[in-house]
C-alpha cells in the first residue's frame, strides 16, 4: 500500500492511545494489518535492483519521495504537528523502509522480516481483485482515519 495511506491511518491509529508506547507499537502493527487488503501501488520492482543499477530505480525512488513528502505534509494540516504524530507516522511506514534497506544491504534479520511482509502479509497481492476495489479499499481507510482523527 502507497506510503501516504500507510501515514494516515498509522498516525490516526496511534492518537488513539494516550500512552506513546503503546501508540507507537499500534502504529507499526498498523502497517501490516493494511497490507492484508488488496491493494496497488506504484511500481517499486526496480528498487530491487537498485544496487546495480541505481538509475533505472530513480523514478521509483522519486514516487516514494513524493508519496512520503504529502505523509508529512498531511501531518502537517491534520495534526496538531506534535512531535509524536511525526514519530507514528515513521512508525507506520517502516516495514517498507526495512524492505528497501533489504535491498541495499542484504542480510538474514532483514531478509526474513521481507518474507514475512511481502509473502505473508501480502499474500492477496496475486488473486484477482479489481483496480476499483483495490483504490477503494485504499479511500475507504482514508476516510476512516480522518474520522478517528476528528
Ligand atoms: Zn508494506
Amino acid at each position: 500500500m502507497i506510503l501516504l495511506v500507510h501515514i494516515i491511518f498509522g498516525t490516526a491509529v496511534g492518537s488513539l492511545f494516550n500512552n506513546p508506547i503503546l501508540g507507537i507499537m499500534m502504529a507499526l502493527l498498523s502497517h501490516y494489518f493494511l497490507d492484508l487488503f488488496p491493494h496497488i501501488e506504484y511500481p517499486i520492482d526496480n528498487l530491487k535492483n537498485i544496487r546495480t543499477n541505481f538509475k533505472k530505480a530513480l523514478p521509483e525512488l522519486f514516487y516514494l519521495f513524493i508519496d512520503f513528502a504529502l505523509g508529512v505534509l498531511f501531518i502537517f494540516i491534520f495534526t496538531n504537528k506534535s512531535l509524536i504524530f511525526f514519530i507514528y507516522a515513521l512508525i507506520s511506514i517502516a516495514p517498507d523502509f526495512l524492505t528497501v534497506l533489504s535491498a541495499i544491504l542484504p542480510n538474514k534479520i532483514l531478509k526474513i522480516h521481507d518474507i514475512f511482509h511481502r509473502k505473508y502479509i501480502h499474500f492477496l497481492r496475486d488473486k484477482k481483485i479489481s483496480n476499483f476495489y483495490r483504490i477503494s479499499i485504499q479511500i475507504v481507510i482514508v476516510i476512516i482515519s480522518f474520522i478517528i482523527l476528528k
